[in-house]
């Protein structure tokens, strides 16, 4: 029969969910804030008057959480946890992106939109800080199932998100086809065509020539000035890279390009080894048609903990969260990290590092070359007037050299790591826009 809601469409099957429990209500998730606390009190000594506003930090501004129930392709219906915390908005609009992977908590988005606050200020990008994302395994649905996830997770949120607003883009498990569906959800909803409300869009669609490569150029960038600040010269180096998705495969390319040998490179579908340098270019298209790097013929295959102790000089952790911990920290061989990933080391392990000498580079200056092409991308889209990818590229690379060497001479001057250097900047400018706007109402 047609036109009964009553009756199911496909089948009568209740849908099993994978999680038992949302995760706000889950006892054992309450990790990555707590990691971006930690981090706070770090950098607080160090700011001045400024620390009488210290608080604003360790409170998210907003959190929205949400249900997204969809129809799945059998007929069945599954509901999925999603959610958008705008941590800052003292600076400018949110900006931030939306994860899609089974492991999202309200914790994870809480320190990811954060992080976004603290890296959009390092960079002084005109935006606050806000990360979304929906608590789903995307390699377990179908594309319509995930359109229909996107588009009802982009209506849900559409009460807080805007080009103006609050401006989602990509991080893991998204890409341009997710974001044009949520930029079509938006604009249907509010009945006009709004490009400017999500980045790391499709060309087609209002998005930025080099956008998609532009995390990984960041890191590149300033992997290269810190190279040169400690004497490591790039042709010949050994990299690692943990994660060969947008991010690490994009770092890896530009490593190889410039001389050095990527040597190691772990996904969730394997790890391998070559001491003499791997294919970047073989291993991308391999990536491009297996989804991941597990089967590489021209590789060694290694253990997933012996990825960690690879002889290199720089590792690229281009993944999740909590990678380097207090189990492996000590392990590892390479002179630099650099953070592709968000809040990829625990504060445990950067302690370790640092007693060890390792240089890390945090993910809240290492990975913000995507928010700064996206900050670009939201500009063209405004003035719809649209730059060239080298006009693009060299802007990207001044902001990111001129932050870099600023956070370093911060580093020197007060003798802190890179981490807190950045925190110092950044957190220094959120406070000091929330002091001069003062509190209403
Ligand atoms: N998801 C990226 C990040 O973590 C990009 C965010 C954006 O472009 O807004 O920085």
């Amino acid at each position: 029969p047609t036109g009964d809601a009553s009756q199911p469409r496909a089948s009568g099957k209740t849908y099993q969910h994978p999680h038992a429990l949302p995760s706000y209500l889950d006892a054992d998730h309450l990790g990555p804030w707590g990691i971006y606390l930690k981090q706070v009190d770090r950098v607080t000594p160090y700011l001045g008057h400024l620390a009488r506003w210290v608080e604003t930090l360790k409170r998210p501004k907003r959190a929205l959480i949400v249900d997204i129930p969809i129809e799945l392709d059998s007929g069945e219906v599954a509901h999925f946890e999603g959610y958008r915390v705008q941590h800052n908005l003292s600076r400018g609009p949110g900006k931030g992106g939306v994860r899609f992977h089974q492991d999202v908590t309200l914790s994870e988005v809480m320190a990811l939109s954060a992080w976004m606050s603290v890296k959009n200020a390092a960079v002084n990008v005109p935006y606050g800080g806000a990360k979304g994302g929906v608590r789903i395994d995307p390699r377990k649905y179908s594309k319509n199932e995930l359109e229909k996830v996107a588009r009802r997770y982009t209506s849900e949120i559409g009460l807080i998100i805007g080009p103006t607003k609050d401006i989602p883009a990509p991080d893991v498990n998204t890409n341009e086809q997710v974001m044009a569906w949520m930029m079509d959800t938006y604009s249907m909803n509010v009945g006009s065509t709004a490009t400017g409300v999500v980045t790391g869009k499709p060309i087609e669609l209002g998005g930025s020539l080099g956008r998609r490569e532009a995390t990984g150029r960041g890191v590149f960038t300033v992997g290269v000035e810190a190279a040169k600040l400690i004497g490591l010269p790039i042709d010949g180096t050994r990299v690692a890279v943990q994660g060969f998705g947008n991010v690490g495969g994009t770092a890896a390319k530009l490593f190889g390009e410039a001389g050095a040998k990527v040597v190691a490179v772990q996904d969730h579908t394997g790890s391998i080894h070559r001491a003499s340098g791997l294919d970047v270019e073989a291993l991308l298209r391999h990536v491009q048609e297996h989804g991941g790097v597990g089967g590489f013929a021209e590789a060694e295959v290694i253990d997933k903990d012996a990825f960690w102790e690879v002889d290199c000089d720089i590792l690229i952790p281009a993944a999740l969260e909590g990678q380097i911990n207090k189990d492996n920290a000590g392990k590892i061989k390479a002179r630099m990290v650099i953070e592709g990933a968000n809040g990829p080391t625990t504060p445990t392990a950067d302690d370790i590092l640092q007693d060890r000498g390792v240089l890390v580079l945090p993910d809240v200056i290492a990975n913000a070359g995507g928010v700064t092409v996206s900050y670009f991308e939201w500009v063209q889209d405004f003035s719809s007037f649209f730059w060239t990818e080298d006009e693009i590229n060299q802007r990207l690379v001044k902001i990111m050299k001129e932050a870099f060497h600023s956070i370093w001479q911060v580093a020197q001057q007060h003798k802190v790591s890179l981490r807190t250097a950045t925190f110092i900047v950044a957190c220094s400018r959120i406070l000091q826009a929330r002091e001069l706007r003062g509190l209403y109402p």
